[in-house]
């Protein structure tokens, strides 16, 4: 089974077969978000769409980085699911369960991730059940562009905070916040590597971690976690669910990229 490593690998340039295998890895998160895309309705359980997202995963013989996930200093239960899947406030890591139905206007996030042939892909995608709010739509609409607009800046000789400030910019000027406890990362045999990708650039926050010149045959998991009200954050009781504590609504968007010398090449496209 994969077991991530407390000890975050540093980034690391793929080569040209390796980048075969991040490939391989991305469309397999990609089939399963444009399965979950499908049947992601009102009346289909979380729990439901977790065996779906299993049984693709099992064809291929690819493993979720997600299950077994050790929590935060072992303290609570390891992540007990094959994908996340999280409702309206929930922003990230929620459980999927039998028992969580999705009703119209509900805005669900689900996160997906692949182990296959040594490498890892991740991705997530906010998905409307039904009709959903002006406010929603607005929500879903902006944050979907944060993470193109953060894209277009995954160029060589880029630096990582050209990045950051695409996806900070446009979530901003359209009066929306960016959380800042979660953030994206680098991805490869690890889900989680070196560095850390916050979707923002404080003026108290140090930026020259961020100082890094992005190469061909980096790959970087993008993924901006947007609120309609304030980023404050809050783990619920299972250990996992993370919700605003204003409870304002959230969305996230997550591609795994890797930089190439023709510019991003997004490794999880399905739509
Ligand atoms: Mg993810
Ligand atoms: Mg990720």
């Amino acid at each position: 089974m994969y077991k991530e490593q407390h000890q975050r690998l540093p980034i690391e340039i793929k080569s040209k077969k390796e980048l075969d295998l991040m490939r391989a890895a991305g469309k397999i998160v990609a089939e399963v978000l444009a399965d979950m895309q499908q049947n992601a309705k009102a009346g289909v359980s979380t729990g439901d769409l977790e065996r779906r997202a299993r049984a693709i995963l099992e064809k291929y013989g690819a493993q979720s980085p997600f299950l077994g996930y050790p929590n935060v200093d072992d303290k609570g239960p390891a992540f007990p699911g094959w994908i996340c899947a999280s409702l309206n406030e929930e922003i990230v890591h929620g459980i999927p369960r039998n028992k969580r139905i999705l009703k119209e206007g509900d805005l669900l996030k689900i996160d997906v991730g692949a182990y296959y042939g040594g490498f890892i892909g991740d991705s997530a995608w906010t998905f409307a059940i039904g009709q959903v709010s002006a406010k929603a739509q607005h929500l879903m609409q902006v944050t979907e562009a944060s993470l193109y607009e953060g894209i277009a800046q995954v160029q060589s000789n880029k630096r990582l905070w050209d990045v950051i400030a695409a996806v900070q910019q446009k979530v901003e000027s359209n009066g929306l916040t960016v959380i800042r406890e979660y953030q994206g990362h680098g991805v490869g045999r690890q889900m989680h590597e070196e560095p850390s990708i916050p979707n923002f650039l404080d003026k108290e926050f140090d930026k020259r971690p961020m100082n890094i010149a992005l190469k061909p045959g980096m790959t970087i998991a993008l993924e901006p976690m947007v609120v309609t009200g304030k980023w404050d954050t809050k783990v619920l009781g299972d250990k996992w669910t993370v919700i605003t504590k204003d409870r304002g609504l959230a969305a996230h968007y997550e591609h795994t990229v890797a930089v190439t010398e023709n510019g991003p090449e997004i490794l999880t496209l399905w739509k």
